[in-house]
């Protein structure tokens, strides 16, 4: 995450925030604001909503002075120069979190890949492709299994390692979102931040919420999508290539960095699509979890993907589950079997569509 360039709240009546028309004369409460580097647009529905609104754009401006690691107070900052700090709730929460992800993902998704970040430039947008010497002194340093939460609070990292929760601040940020639209009464609403959305209820039509899955190849189009997905009470949340990246004597380099080579990822995926359902009593942190995985995921590339979904469905209990929305180089869009009913392909996108069982 990077310091917050601009900052602009305004509550306003625009119809559906740019989503899809909400099919409704009701008009939502919207706010919008830029932080943790990202346009973030909240919108909601009833009696408390324009309260509700300007409270999840004040939690997210918390959230960014807690959680950015390029805020030099931030509770990350912090823990990242001193490497054991006494931490507030969020970053224990998070911490612990990330580590049970590290091992699920078999340490794709790895917080401590935060130095080898830097070193590409992405947290300075002074991009520059890492020597192999520099890679080399890097890679030892990522290693999420030297991360410690204790009882008291403290998270301590291992000598000379620092943390970036930049693959999964936007997804705890929906969780934060869906649990204070809850507590306020709202019954239907919508918060996209960046390629991330809660769609929380349905539209004011009773109708599920639209959600657009951008087009990977053609990312400046606003409205190029690989396909839609019909959503309630659900987090959606996306990782790609296209989001962030430079380019150097013809070669692109994005932000998702594989731990185990340091380079960004080459798996064959242009992104990740996670789903889950979203929950609104502060418990699960399925928002977190959607956002640690499509990172991963994008590492992890189609077929182990396509593994790591069937091994959680095949957990009856598992209330965590999910699905995928894969959209590949060679121009295919894979549906898990669990939302293909539920997803609607771009007609003329070019993709050829699958499901996954
Ligand atoms: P976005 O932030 O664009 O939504 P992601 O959720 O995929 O995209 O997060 C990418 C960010 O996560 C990077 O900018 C970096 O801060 C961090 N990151 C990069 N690679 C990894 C990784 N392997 N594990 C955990 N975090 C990562
Ligand atoms: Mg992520």
């Amino acid at each position: 995450m990077k310091r917050v360039i601009l900052y602009v709240l305004y509550i306003s009546l625009l119809a559906g925030c740019g989503a899809p028309a909400a099919g409704s004369g009701e008009e939502p409460e919207t706010v919008q604001l830029i932080a943790m580097d990202t346009v973030m647009t909240f919108a909601a529905y009833g009696d408390r909503a324009a309260e509700a609104v300007v409270q999840a754009a004040e939690e997210m401006e918390r959230m960014e002075r807690i959680l950015s690691r390029t805020l030099p107070n931030s509770e990350v900052a912090r823990l990242n120069a001193v490497g054991s700090a006494h931490t507030g709730p969020e970053v224990q929460r998070l911490a612990e979190a990330s580590s049970h992800y590290r091992e699920a993902t078999g340490g794709a998704f790895d917080i401590t890949v935060a130095p080898v970040v830097s070193a590409w430039g992405f947290t300075t947008d002074s991009f520059q492709v890492p020597s192999d010497a520099e890679l080399a002194k890097l890679l030892p340093l990522v290693d999420g299994s030297a991360v410690r939460v204790d009882e008291s609070g403290t998270v301590t990292l291992g000598p000379g390692q620092s943390i970036d929760l930049g693959g999964i601040a936007k997804g705890y940020a929906s969780d934060l979102t869906a649990a204070l639209y809850a507590s306020a009464g709202i019954e239907r609403g919508k918060a996209e931040l960046g390629g991330n959305v809660l769609a929380w209820g349905t539209r004011p039509d009773g109708k599920p919420w639209r959600v657009g899955i951008k087009d990977p190849a053609r990312p400046d189009d606003g409205n190029a999508f690989a396909g839609i997905v019909e959503l309630e009470d659900s987090v959606a949340i996306t990782s790609g290539g296209y989001q962030r990246f430079f380019e150097e004597n013809g070669t692109r380099y994005h932000h998702i960095i594989d731990p185990s080579t340091g380079y960004p990822a080459e798996s064959g995926l242009t992104s990740v699509t996670v789903v889950a359902k979203a929950d609104g009593s502060g418990t699960r942190l399925n928002g977190a979890m959607c956002d640690a995985y499509s990172t991963a995921l994008f590492i992890m590339g189609e077929d182990r993907a396509l593994d790591f979904w069937r091994t959680h469905q095949a957990r009856t209990d598992y209330e965590d589950a999910f699905d995928l929305v894969l959209v590949t180089e060679d121009g295919r869009v894979v549906v898990t079997a669990g939302l293909s009913d539920r997803f609607e392909p771009s007609e003329d996108s070019g993709y050829v569509y699958e499901t996954a069982s």
